[in-house]
């Protein structure tokens, strides 16, 4: 019999879950619910979801009940300034702490993302703090991916393609807790967006061939390379020949494209720039399809 699997997927509707940072939690909780589904429905799972749109839920646990399910798994974005993700499991341990340590190894290896441990909180009468794990029968964990209110740990998981990556490190740790073996997907190269639209603009910046003198460039002993180059800035274009373009900033995951892109904001992460392939969605709020992927420069 196919094993089964909920995912319950945080907040949803007029409830936004934590915002900051242009980021609403409901809908990035979405995002990786999704791929999560989509990685487990790959391997033979039957899933069921709280939700795969933009609404409220407030039955979420008696449909999942309902559902008997072998593992359940709700999933959110943390807040309150931290830096890692944390995973909590009933406070009798268990299987539901099994699946958070096999979930928690998974993503730091799959994401780079680091972990802040797994972890049960109790209520004033001893119980689980929180309804998901309290009252789910099967194996509960609760998922808090990264915190929102950290721009460099939100960044972990602010592009469509880390969000999915998120929800398929999250499905690989259930998988293993499962005992189904994982299969890598058949089609590893098609690039995960769609390809931009190339519309010719009039240039309004200095041509990109010839180098632009920096300006007032640190003294530096002269060194092999031709010329300083100035500091990468947002809008910048970069131009790929059969470049690597990351899925995330600390990730090796990376497919093979050639075109122009642009720096989304000329902001460094593990040495990577997060890039979009349209102009003029620099600056944008880095959400869902405005970020291509990351450059390492
Ligand atoms: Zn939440």
């Amino acid at each position: 019999m196919a094993k089964r699997a909920f995912i319950s997927v945080g907040h949803g509707g007029d409830d936004p879950g934590a915002v900051a940072n242009g980021f609403k939690e409901k809908d990035i909780n979405l995002v990786i619910a999704l791929s999560c589904r989509d990685e487990l429905v790959r391997h033979g799972v039957e899933v069921l979801m709280s939700r795969e749109t933009d609404v409220r839920v407030l039955d979420a646990v008696k449909r999942c009940n309902a559902f008997k399910p072998d593992r359940a798994i709700d999933i959110h974005i943390n807040a309150g300034g931290g830096d890692g993700v944390e995973i909590f499991y009933h406070y009798l341990g268990g299987a539901s702490k099994t699946l958070a340590q096999l979930v928690i190894d998974s993503i730091v290896k799959e994401t780079g993302q680091n972990s802040r441990g797994v972890k049960a909180k109790r209520n004033s009468q001893g119980k689980d703090y929180y309804a998901f794990i309290r009252e789910t029968a099967a194996p509960a964990i609760i998922v808090e991916c990264a915190f929102i209110d950290n721009k460099k740990d939100i960044a972990i998981v602010d592009t469509a393609a880390e969000q999915k990556l998120m929800g398929v490190a999250i499905a690989k740790g259930v998988l293993k807790d499962l005992g189904i073996p994982y299969k890598a997907p058949v089609k590893v190269e098609q690039a995960p967006t769609a390809k931009p639209e190339v519309k010719e603009e009039p240039k309004t910046e200095a041509p990109a061939k010839k180098p632009t003198p920096a300006p007032a460039p640190a003294p530096v002993a002269p060194a092999a390379k031709p010329a300083t180059k100035p500091a990468p800035k947002a809008g910048d274009a970069v131009k790929l020949n059969k470049g690597k373009l990351y899925t995330t900033a600390r990730g090796s995951v990376a497919v093979t494209r050639t075109g122009t892109f642009y720096l989304y904001d000329g902001v460094a992460v593990n040495g990577r720039y997060r890039v979009t392939n349209a102009k003029n969605r620099v600056g944008k709020t880095p959400i869902v399809l405005n970020v291509s992927g990351w450059v390492k420069m």
